[in-house]
């Protein structure tokens, strides 16, 4: 099934899976923490996700995702019965065996950010990313439709514009988006440390109506602005 809603109308699990990156951006934290993790088993990932259902979005960012050993598996796994999208720096090699063993109808977007400082450190001319996205001679006109069709810009340019007061609205995140952290763990989202259960656990807590913002000064804004919208969350049928 080719994923034709909006993204960002969607049930979403990100999914922080790491803290390692081959990049050292000036601007990022999560290199300074990286260190060597057990890789993360596909039957206990396959178990957990039975406890949601289907159809899920899950953004995966880190650190760099294509550095897991058993990425692809992992993948594999997820787009059984539930959508894809990925933030990465399109560096490593692995990008190749994603785009040949990956579901693409199940793989939403993949956001290929460019870091030019560390970039050009071993891909002077970008030729390798350049590669790597193949843009835009391999997209057809419908494609290319398809990728237009979505709101690339949102809600990024509407946090330029203005930093929302969120202060006394409701928020469904913790019903239709959750965060999730290497191991496991849910969150409402990456600013709330309160447990919604653990997924390798096969155990997912889901708010049944939205919640207020609990601070005035949303941490995650990003995912405040995105959920903070004014119908219900969707409800979860388990299989
Ligand atoms: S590529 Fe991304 S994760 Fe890696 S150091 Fe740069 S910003 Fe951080």
């Amino acid at each position: 099934m080719l994923y034709t809603g909006s993204f960002k109308d969607h049930r979403m699990i990100t999914w922080h899976i790491n803290d390692n990156c081959n990049f050292r951006c000036d601007y990022c934290h999560t290199w300074l923490s990286s260190k060597t993790q057990e890789p993360i088993k596909v039957s206990r990932l396959s178990e957990g996700l039975r406890t949601l259902g289907n159809d899920w979005v899950f953004l995966i960012s880190g650190g760099e995702p294509f550095l897991e050993p058993n990425f692809i598996e992992i993948c594999q796994e997820l787009t059984k019965k539930h959508f894809l999208a990925l933030n990465t720096n399109l560096s490593l090699n692995n990008i190749y065996d994603f785009a040949d063993q990956v579901d693409p109808e199940r793989t939403i977007f993949i956001n290929a950010a460019v870091h030019i400082i560390e970039r050009e450190k071993t891909d002077k001319n970008l030729e390798a990313y350049i590669e790597k996205a193949h843009y835009p001679a391999s997209f057809t006109e419908e494609e290319g439709e398809f990728i237009r069709a979505f709101d690339a810009d949102w809600p990024e340019f509407a946090l330029l514009d203005e930093i929302p007061s969120l202060k006394g609205k409701l928020c469904h995140a913790g019903g239709r988006f959750l965060f999730r952290t290497r191991n496991g763990d849910l969150r409402r989202c990456s600013g709330i440390f309160n447990k919604y259960g653990n997924l390798f656990e096969n155990k997912v807590i889901f708010d049944v109506s939205p919640k207020p913002y609990p601070s005035s000064n949303c941490a995650a804004l990003y995912e405040g602005k995105s959920n903070n919208q004014k119908r219900p969350a969707i409800a979860i049928q388990a299989n």
